[in-house]
């Protein structure tokens, strides 16, 4: 069986004209691991996320703009970056919506982001005024760099996936996790002790968020963080398998 993965899309203007777009990253990461990725436009709207989830296997969250600080009950720093609130309420519903089915759920940069807010937890709106230190999270080089390390905790999900404890990332997020939502646990952490990775707090349902970028490391056969796309198809795919014998009943 092949598992079909829902790729939340954005919308950007290019040569004039608005589109309907994704990292081609993303799209590539999933199909190396063995998936159908289909892209979901925020137009779709908050709105009709369950006729989005029918029939798919797992959840892609992926980077982007910056989430409204109303989503989380702070006013805006004039430090904020652009925000797209149609996308932040699509992706929140979508996520919940995937989360409450028990649809496994990978979720990059913004989309970690996105998943703390949607349980009720809070972001640095501007991370370097906000929390400034001693590593650089906003860099500018090769999207592929791996520019910072992350000590990552034995014994997670996230540890199994990689394959390691300790790897170096590329980082290029504006924001990043405050406060930890309920609901959610750590299982990662950069030098400077920013949480870089988390994971559900029980088994099911299935969900990792990633703040670094893995994606970019797709043509990389023998980069670690492949093992985070191939995690997500084999739980999309096991869990396809557990919906499938429960209609059966
Ligand atoms: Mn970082």
């Amino acid at each position: 069986m092949t598992a079909r993965i829902i790729v939340s899309g954005v919308t950007r203007s290019w040569q004039g004209q608005q589109r309907a777009a994704v990292n081609v990253a993303y799209v590539a990461a999933i199909i190396a691991a063995g998936a159908i990725p289909l892209i979901a436009s925020p137009l779709i709207g908050d709105t009709r996320v369950g006729d989005v989830l029918d029939g798919a296997d797992g959840l892609l969250l992926t980077g982007g703009e910056d989430v409204d600080p109303a989503l989380y009950r702070q006013t805006p720093s004039p430090l904020l970056g652009a925000t797209d609130r149609a996308r932040d309420l699509f992706e929140i519903a979508l996520f919940s919506e995937a989360h409450r089915r028990g649809i496994p759920v990978l979720a990059i940069c913004r989309g970690i982001q996105v998943v703390n807010v949607a349980l009720g937890g809070t972001l640095w709106q501007d991370l370097a005024s906000e929390r400034p230190g001693p590593v650089e999270h906003a860099t500018a080089g090769a999207r592929d760099a791996r520019t910072h390390a992350v000590r990552v905790q034995h014994g997670t999900r996230v540890a199994e996936a990689v394959g390691t404890t300790q790897l170096a990332v590329n980082s290029f997020h504006h924001q990043a996790i405050r406060d930890l939502a309920p609901g959610l646990v750590a299982a990662a952490w950069a030098p400077d002790g920013l949480v870089e990775a988390v994971e559900s707090a029980e088994k099911e349902p299935w969900l990792l968020g990633i703040q670094w970028h893995p994606e970019e490391m797709h043509a990389d056969a023998t980069a670690p963080d492949r093992g985070l796309f191939a995690a997500l198809v084999r739980e999309a795919v096991s869990a396809r398998g557990r919906s499938t014998a429960d209609s059966l009943r």
